[in-house]
């Protein structure tokens, strides 16, 4: 069952340039309810487990290095069709391609250091949500 909840997180280019308050205000603006949020930072070795997926491709040693570089702010997100919804207002991994008026457009300034994270399931929603706020309640 659709959960209608998702996961992000602001990344370090975009939390080090300044740009949290003017992603959360368009991440609101869009309609997301914020249900959880924290500044943080990883460890190269946290950042490695939250990408394990991708730990056979070529980027993978340089996207944990960069993704524990600085703080980043990680939330949970709620709308109905939440996880593409909100793939569509990041816009594509490489801000090159990425459509107008996305968040990725906007402020990402690598295929990298392309500002911020979208699940790509429900489940994963579910699963990356718990990896930052494992003891979180319904709110
Ligand atoms: N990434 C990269 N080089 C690539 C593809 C991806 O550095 O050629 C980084 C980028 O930060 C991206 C992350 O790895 O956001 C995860 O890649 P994925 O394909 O899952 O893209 P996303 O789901 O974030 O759009
Ligand atoms: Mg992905």
């Amino acid at each position: 069952m659709p959960t209608n909840r998702t996961f992000t997180m602001i990344k370090p280019d975009a939390v080090q340039d300044g740009h949290s308050g003017a992603i959360i205000k368009m991440i609101e603006e869009a309609g997301f309810r914020i249900v959880a949020l924290k500044k943080t930072q990883l460890t190269p070795e946290r950042a490695g487990e939250f990408y394990a997926v991708h730990k056979e491709r070529p980027f993978y040693n340089d996207l944990c290095k960069y993704m524990s570089s600085g703080p980043i702010v990680p939330m949970i997100l709620e709308k109905d069709n939440g996880v593409a919804d909100f793939r569509a207002l990041i816009g594509a991994t490489n801000p090159a391609n990425a459509d107008e008026g996305t968040i990725r457009k906007l402020f990402a300034k690598s295929i990298e250091a392309n500002a911020i994270h979208g699940s790509d399931s429900d489940e994963n929603a579910e699963i990356e949500g718990n990896f930052f706020f494992a003891h979180i309640e319904q709110f």
